[in-house]
């Protein structure tokens, strides 16, 4: 399951064609930034969760 700070795919890439996203808030609704061009999506979870394609990076991992 996906986390605060987790940086995932999506199933469609940003319009600057990165396709790396960093979980920047999560509650009801679900923000998303892109690594690339910094730029914040806000969706609601349900919706996140069906354009989500895998988790590529787990925050919790890191040292
Ligand atoms: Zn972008």
């Amino acid at each position: 399951m996906y986390e605060l700070g987790d940086v995932v795919e999506m199933k469609k890439p940003h319009a600057c064609q990165t396709n790396r996203w960093e979980i920047v808030r999560m509650g009801m609704d679900i923000k998303i930034k892109c690594i690339n061009c910094q730029h914040i999506v806000m969706m609601p979870r349900r919706e996140f969760d069906k354009k989500m394609k895998k988790i590529l990076e787990k925050k919790s991992e890191e040292k």
